[in-house]
């Protein structure tokens, strides 16, 4: 789990003896929320003293992902191993995973919610990310948290809650896992030893998690951003995206390495009038704006690959 996400455990420890039966922690992407939930959960199940103990019987078994009285849900895009390992490792390749949490694997949850603790205790079922079940599953899924049968706590993990039911949503108490303050993220991403940190922070609307993957990645992705600060970033990337494309389309070797691929030469001052402009709207950037809109604008000036 994350530092910053610690005192969310804190008050959840707090209150072990009298959590809801339902929460919903919610946030952006990228603020560890997955994280803080399995911990949350590990809390729940914890035998030790002070909880969660890493020590006990309950903690190891969490900890190697084996718990009889865990349960965790998610599309089968997103499980680390395949679901089904009977088929023929051919037929297995050709199938996609889904990104959908299915109304089969609710029903399994279902049963095992139902069975009773192995060890007298919780029986922990996570779900994410939750507006992932399509729409039989959440209907499915709802029954349970209707007539939750004593002993089960459901954690639900969603970043866009609005696209949840409604009907879930109120049948659980949810709980904000909101953009940690910078500082916090900063120190965290100096200590994972992540170079420019500030730059990506700002880029990922200071999602730390997302911030990671943007410097691991060396560039940023190009899609509308919804805090100001983000702005400027964006437009950064636009602008040396569109001079190396521009020197590619004249021949030359691109200066910042965003792409390598070719670019037709009769697009290069097209590149070069786009570039242009992003020099520009970086000094905008500065002036209160809409985010969404203005950065919707720059994405839409970029040229046509062809
Ligand atoms: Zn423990």
């Amino acid at each position: 789990m994350h530092p910053w996400n610690q005192s969310i455990l804190d008050s959840l420890a707090k209150r072990l003896d009298r959590l809801p039966h339902a929460i919903l922690l919610y946030g952006p992407q990228g603020v560890g929320k997955l994280a803080l939930a399995e911990r949350a959960a590990q809390l729940l199940l914890c035998e030790g003293a002070s909880k969660p103990c890493d020590k006990c019987d309950a903690c190891r078994w969490f900890l190697a992902g084996n718990h009889p009285d865990f349960r965790r849900l998610e599309p089968e895009a997103l499980a680390k191993e395949p679901a089904d390992t009977d088929e023929e490792p051919k037929a297995r390749k050709a199938k996609q995973p889904s990104i959908e949490i299915k109304v089969d694997q609710v029903r399994e949850l279902a049963d095992f919610v139902y069975i009773g603790s192995h060890r007298g205790k919780l029986r922990v079922a996570l779900v994410h990310p939750a507006e992932h079940m399509n729409e039989n599953a959440a209907n499915a899924l709802l029954k349970g948290l209707e007539e939750p049968p004593p002993g089960a706590i459901f954690i639900l993990v969603s970043h866009r809650p609005a696209q949840l039911l409604p009907t879930i949503r109120s049948r659980c108490v949810s709980i904000p896992v909101p953009i940690p303050p910078r500082e916090a993220a900063l120190g965290w991403l100096a200590k994972e030893g992540v170079k420019d940190a500030a730059r990506w922070l700002a880029y990922a609307g200071g999602a730390p998690l997302r911030a990671v993957d943007y410097a691991e990645r060396g560039s940023a992705a190009l899609v509308p951003v919804d805090v100001r600060e983000g702005l400027e970033p964006l437009a950064e990337a636009l602008q040396k995206t569109a001079l190396d494309r521009a020197l590619i389309a004249f021949g030359l070797p691109p200066k910042y390495q965003t792409t390598s691929s070719a670019v037709a030469p009769e697009k290069a001052r097209e590149w070069l009038a786009f570039a242009r402009r992003m020099g520009e709207d970086r000094l905008l950037c500065r002036h209160p704006l809409n985010p969404r809109l203005f950065s919707a604008a720059m994405l839409a000036a970029m040229p046509s690959e062809r």
